[in-house]
């Protein structure tokens, strides 16, 4: 499968912007601190993953056996009961979030959808596809759920049974909505039947790690949570983890004799390479090397904020979080630095490979640049 000269020339090219675009990244949640090449004789291979990843499969070039593993181990890191969960590989947080939600629908198809202005962008297209019915609420400054409108809103719809689509970590904020806080609102209006969801597309690669945790787990009172692996784990491909308690799942899938399997996760053909990528990852690190990536990100995230205040622009973040939000510098410092923007504010989130001397040449070039309207 060779190239003609100039398609190779294309491709080079490509690879050289590449290096010099991925030296200036730090406003995305996505880590690059990666080296899967030990994965490449694997490109060799049509790698499907089709099916139920817990289930026998007729085409046997697929990697369940991998793909069992990664999920055993963030089904551990969530606290998942023993037993009574079950999840997959998705192509990222976006569809586990769609899951997660098709699921609460099966359960509760009389269900309302609660989640915060600060949700992702793509809960109200996922809401969208399901046609559920749907309150967004309020939020804090911080970015975090605002608890006395998710109460009040619940209590003059006692007659829906609510489906919590909970944020931990939010997109800009990083904010972490409290599972705990959020159940013992529905406890105090006596709501049994109820579904919570935890997006934790960020956080669920770190939140175990963290001291205090965050309330957002299984044991913490999550029905389904979802986990982007490209993001704080690190992914050359967009994936994720989507994980449920077992009940929930046994509502939906059925037997494909096709496959010869069981028809449990959105998309038929599933990627097969993306469970080795975790899998690969997980068993290399191990917790004890993602416990310190977590803790190296965190002291990134600290002198960030510390080398703004310097600098007298007033930057923050929310607690044990890796997103640093200050004023929106002057576009050519965004653009340069590839900041998200909204609202007047951008942020950068310090990912495992994010250095400081990245940050020190950040806030050289919003001073050069006239600094920020504050
Ligand atoms: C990134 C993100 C998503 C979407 O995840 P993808 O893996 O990009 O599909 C959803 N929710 C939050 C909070 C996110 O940060």
């Amino acid at each position: 499968m060779a190239l003609p000269r100039t398609d190779q020339m294309q491709l080079d090219r490509f690879l050289e912007r590449l290096d010099q675009v991925a030296a200036r990244e730090i406003g995305y949640p996505v880590a690059f601190d990666f080296d899967y090449s030990a994965l490449v004789p694997f490109l060799s291979f049509s790698l499907n993953n089709a099916g139920d990843p817990f289930m026998p499969m007729t085409y046997l070039l697929n990697s369940h056996e991998f793909e069992r593993e990664v999920v055993s181990f963030y089904a551990q890191l969530a606290r998942a009961p023993e037993g009574q969960w079950w999840g997959y590989v998705t192509n990222g947080s976006t569809e586990g979030n769609l899951y997660g939600l098709y699921l609460a629908r099966e359960l509760l198809p009389e269900g309302i959808v609660y989640f915060s202005q600060d949700s992702h962008y793509s809960v109200g297209k996922n809401l969208h596809f399901l046609n559920m019915r749907h309150i967004m609420i309020r939020s804090q400054p911080n970015g975090e759920l605002d608890y006395d409108d998710l109460r009040e809103t619940l209590r003059i719809r006692r007659d829906a049974p609510p489906v919590i689509f909970a944020n931990v970590g939010t997109t800009m904020k990083e904010a972490r909505d409290d599972i705990g806080v959020i159940r013992s609102i529905l406890d105090d209006l006596a709501i049994e039947s109820r579904y919570i969801h935890c997006d934790a597309a960020l956080c669920g690669g770190y939140a175990a790690f963290l001291d205090p945790p965050p309330a957002w787990d299984f044991k913490d009172g999550a029905d389904s949570i979802a986990i982007s692996g490209h993001k704080f784990l690190g992914s050359p491909v967009p994936c994720g983890i989507a994980l449920a308690r077992r009940s929930h799942v046994e509502r939906i899938g059925h037997s494909v004799a096709y496959i010869g399997s069981v028809d449990t996760t959105i998309s038929g053909s599933r990627n097969g390479l993306t469970p080795l990528i975790l899998w690969y990852a997980i068993r290399s690190l191990g917790l004890e090397g993602m416990r310190e990536r977590a803790q190296r990100s965190l002291r990134t995230a600290a002198y960030a904020v510390e080398r703004f205040k310097q600098a007298g622009i007033g930057a923050w973040r929310n607690p044990q979080a890796l997103t640093v939000v200050f004023p929106s510098p002057p576009e050519p410092v965004r653009e340069k630095w590839q900041l998200a923007s909204a609202g007047g504010f951008s942020h950068l989130i310090c990912m495992p490979h994010v250095r400081q001397e990245q940050i020190d040449e950040l806030i050289t070039d919003i001073q050069s640049a006239g600094g920020v309207q504050q």
